[in-house]
């Protein structure tokens, strides 16, 4: 009775729904710098209005982290939702369609700069709450909303801010981040799980000498390279991880949303995107993707800088990256320093961890009765099984799995990951009222009196 009573107010308030993620694409929260504080006033005023506790929390240059709750009463289960308020920078706005932050309506789609990554998410789960307030059922659980700031670059000062200073006091069996999980064709997915990225910067130190007498000098350009060239060879010195999923098992995951494994295969071989996410998901990678060096066409450089990303499986560490690096390294025969200083004419490589993290993982999602039944909640409303899936990016639910705060944290949202920081990104409506719809009813089921 009662999920009747919440879908039919969900299909009566669309077009207020519709208006509330335009209004929250419309406010400006690109990250760098960040202004996430306009988005909060935002949410708390739409929330304010449904008569919800909410709280913001400012901090830095018009940035803010966003706390709600259903009630006041912590002692049942509890419920989390977390979304970002921040969004990615444009990039060219020429090449939109329509301007990024227009939000324009164009054939059941909403354009614009986080309608996928993640305003429509974060929309979505702000309705919830709405919808289980007004409709006032009985319930015996809390729902917590976290909206943060921060997630683009890393969440020390969103999420993990929050986990460390306004949850210390709250336990929470489950956690959903409303991130797009769209994988076309595929349906949607349960995230159960997601890499780690890191940065190394690798500094190569030579001399510097007149380019007519080049052996009077040591070249850091060709150090840096002769390092590029052994790269491939980084493997050999890691610890051996075994993936969280096998290629066979993501592979048996997926399959579960086609009719058959034959026409799963079939799909799969004329998806190379497809191929390469299952593929990503199941290896440790690596990419140098920035360098600079040398200051004239006629002088051997003494300084060549280079960036590395690195991508973690749970189980991994920075350590055993930077331990295999240094391997490769003293195979050339260059000395590794500490420091980024010397005498002019020292020889040396430094390293530096510009960007650190932890991958996480939800090891027992196999188990979990919440995950099963909210799989089957979005069957009913997208006709179609979540897959559960491990994350080739990093995404704020290493937060709560990492700290030991609530390990039982899935990523689940609407939106395609592949549009996430594209030009033209979009959401199509019908699957950003299906979304609310999984989200309040979940919800509602996640904390009613038994
Ligand atoms: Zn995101």
């Amino acid at each position: 009775m009662s999920e009747e009573l919440i879908l039919s107010e969900i299909e009566n308030n669309r077009e207020e729904y519709i208006e509330f993620l335009k209004e929250l694409i419309q406010t400006e929260s690109v990250n760098p710098p960040g202004n996430e504080k306009n988005v909060a006033l935002k949410i708390e005023k739409y929330l304010k209005h449904a008569e919800i506790n909410c709280e913001v929390f400012p901090f830095g240059d018009n940035r803010a982290n966003l706390m709600a709750t259903l009630n006041d009463n912590f002692d049942g289960k509890n419920l989390l939702y977390n979304g970002h308020m921040d969004v990615v920078p444009p990039g060219s706005e020429e090449e939109w369609k329509y301007p990024p932050f227009s939000a324009t309506v164009k054939r059941k789609r909403i354009y614009g700069r986080g309608a996928t990554d993640m305003k429509g998410g974060l929309a979505a789960i702000v309705i919830a709450l709405k919808i289980l307030k007004r409709l006032d059922l009985e319930l015996s659980g809390n729902l917590i909303l976290n909206a943060v700031a921060d997630e683009e670059t890393g969440g020390f000062l969103g999420t993990k801010w929050l986990v460390e200073n306004k949850l210390t006091t709250i336990k929470c069996d489950f956690v959903i981040v409303g991130e797009p999980t769209g994988l076309d064709p595929l349906g949607k997915a349960s995230i159960v799980g997601e890499k780690a990225r890191i940065e190394i910067k690798i500094v190569t130190n030579g001399i510097s000498s007149h380019a007519a007498i080049p052996f009077a000098g040591k070249n850091a350009i060709y150090m840096m390279s002769e390092i590029i060239q052994n790269l491939d060879k980084l493997g050999e010195f890691l610890p051996k991880i075994k993936p969280p999923m096998s290629l066979s098992e993501l592979k048996e995951n997926v399959s579960i949303a086609f009719p058959s494994k034959e026409i799963f295969e079939k799909i799969l071989s004329e998806q190379p995107l497809l191929q390469n996410i299952i593929e990503a998901n199941t290896q440790f990678v690596s990419s140098l993707n920035m360098i600079k060096g040398g200051i004239k066409p006629n002088v051997i450089p003494d300084l060549c800088e280079a960036i590395m990303d690195f991508r973690l499986l749970p189980g991994q560490t920075t350590e055993m990256i930077l331990g295999a690096l240094r391997k490769v390294i003293n195979s050339l025969g260059y000395e590794i320093k500490n420091e980024p200083t010397g005498k002019p004419e020292d020889i040396f490589v430094y390293l530096e961890v510009f960007k650190d993290a932890k991958a996480s993982y939800w090891k027992d999602w196999r188990k979990s009765k919440e995950l099963k039944h909210f799989s089957s909640i979005v069957e009913k409303i997208y006709k179609k099984k979540p897959i559960p899936f491990f994350f080739p990016a990093g995404a704020d639910a290493s937060h709560y799995r990492n700290s030991g705060y609530c390990a039982s944290t899935i990523l689940f949202g609407p939106g395609l990951a592949t549009t996430s920081h594209a030009v033209n990104e979009y959401i199509e409506i019908q699957d950003y009222i299906k979304a609310i719809k999984v989200f309040t009813l979940f919800a509602y089921s996640f904390l009613k009196k038994h």
